[in-house]
């Protein structure tokens, strides 16, 4: 098949979801993707900060191999083994003390929600309502939908369930008021991702787990994104010096495999037997997937990596903005998880620039590039995918069509 057919293809039989660029790879090596024709990119997308360890990376490959002649799944009916050595290397390496499995980032947080829910009745008092953040991304379920607090993914499907009441981000002065005798938590990313690569800062997580411990609520933090070692600790709350009650992982998780993750406190552990459940949830496949991104992630001291080349790729576009010869205006993020700001509409045009010049990299805004590699690159990738960006942004870029917005 060549490219031109997939893109027919893709046109004549799939649900038109997705904007898709018209590329379609056949093979990965490390931080390289390779497409039907052979032409090579710079993956700086990592799969949307899932493929931590780059592609086809022979630990993660054996892992699979050998999980897949052995058995892939028997359903939740039985122990699996695989599970419980997952849930014990999550337990021993954060602070949190249980796990459930399932297989995305929505139904990880869809789990979170629905254990706030139980808990918050436990002592037989209503309540239900859970603080979120404006501009948050927790998924496309009807109810992690409720919980993303951004218009264009919401108003289509409305009515959402109700329980969900919106803060600015990283404001601690606005959570007093939305606090109220129904609360039960707050679900925040301690990086707002698909919000734009806004990282919380330190006062303001450590300000809303004092008021999450005097008022009675879970903290719950989202880090489907930032963690396994992406913002350059194992998980990002490390970097806070807080403790979440809750914690919910996937993206980087599996490392390509589908899987999701709640992890909970034995105090919130409101769950029983019967109130949740996954039919592919933590199957052995998944599981031994995820065991090796997990034992690989450490054993190479990824999120070391993830900070010291987040810091190569911060100084570079840095000197982007400094230089200003192009749209460039400003740098955020942490360790490998980073945006770039630009002036005007101009990420999309960007972004297709880039792609044919051999780089990959996404508008998570129309103003703002995404960067997430696999935190396995190395220096030199990180120079080339900035010399590529150098020269693209120094032809400027030509402005997105105008959005209904305007
Ligand atoms: C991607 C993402 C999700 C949703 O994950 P899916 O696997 O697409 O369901 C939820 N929360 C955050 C912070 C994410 O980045």
């Amino acid at each position: 098949m060549t490219t031109d057919d997939v893109i027919s293809m893709t046109r004549d039989y799939l649900l038109q979801t997705y904007k898709r660029a018209p590329v379609a790879f056949s093979h990965g090596q490390g931080v390289w993707l390779y497409d039907l024709e052979g032409r090579r990119y710079l993956d700086f997308i990592g799969g949307i900060a899932v493929s931590v360890l780059g592609h086809a990376h022979p630990k993660l490959v054996a892992a699979i191999q050998a999980q897949a002649s052995r058995l892939l799944h028997v359903s939740n009916l039985f122990h699996i083994a695989e599970q419980a050595a997952l849930a014990k290397w999550l337990v021993e390496h954060s602070v949190l003390d249980r796990a459930f499995f399932c297989n995305s980032g929505a139904e990880a947080n869809e789990a979170a929600i629905k254990l706030a829910r139980k808990w918050g009745r436990r002592d037989g008092r209503d309540r239900y309502e859970i603080i979120v953040a404006q501009h948050s991304f927790h998924g496309r379920t009807m109810g992690t939908l409720a919980a993303t607090m951004q218009p264009k993914y919401q108003q289509p499907f409305a009515p959402l369930p109700p329980g969900f009441v919106a803060v600015p981000f990283d404001d601690l002065d606005a959570v007093p008021s939305a606090t109220t005798a129904r609360t039960c938590a707050v679900l925040i990313e301690p990086t707002q991702g698909e919000g734009g690569i806004h990282p919380a800062s330190t006062a303001y997580l450590q300000g809303l787990r004092e008021w999450c411990d005097a008022n009675g609520l879970l903290l719950m933090l989202d880090e489907v994104q930032t963690g396994m070692g992406r913002t350059g600790s194992l998980f990002a709350y490390e970097q806070y010096g807080i403790e979440p009650d809750v914690l919910t992982l996937a993206k980087g998780l599996g490392g390509g495999v589908p899987i999701g993750a709640m992890l909970v406190k034995e105090k919130a552990a409101a769950l029983v037997p019967g109130d949740h459940g996954s039919t592919f949830g933590g199957n052995p496949l998944a599981c031994a997937a995820a065991l090796a991104v997990c034992q690989t992630v450490v054993e190479e001291s990824l999120p070391a990596r993830a900070t010291a080349m987040g810091q190569r790729l911060i100084d570079g576009l840095q000197r982007l903005v400094d230089t200003r010869h192009g749209p460039a205006k400003g740098v955020r993020g942490r360790g490998l998880l980073l945006g770039l700001e630009l002036e005007g509409e101009v990420a999309g045009s960007i972004v297709d620039r880039c792609r044919e010049a051999g780089l990959l990299v996404n508008a998570v805004r129309p103003t703002t590039l995404r960067f997430a590699p696999p935190l396995i690159v190395q220096p030199d990738e990180i120079d080339q995918a900035l010399a590529i960006l150098d020269k693209v942004l120094a032809g400027g870029g030509v402005a997105e069509p105008a959005k209904s917005a305007h």
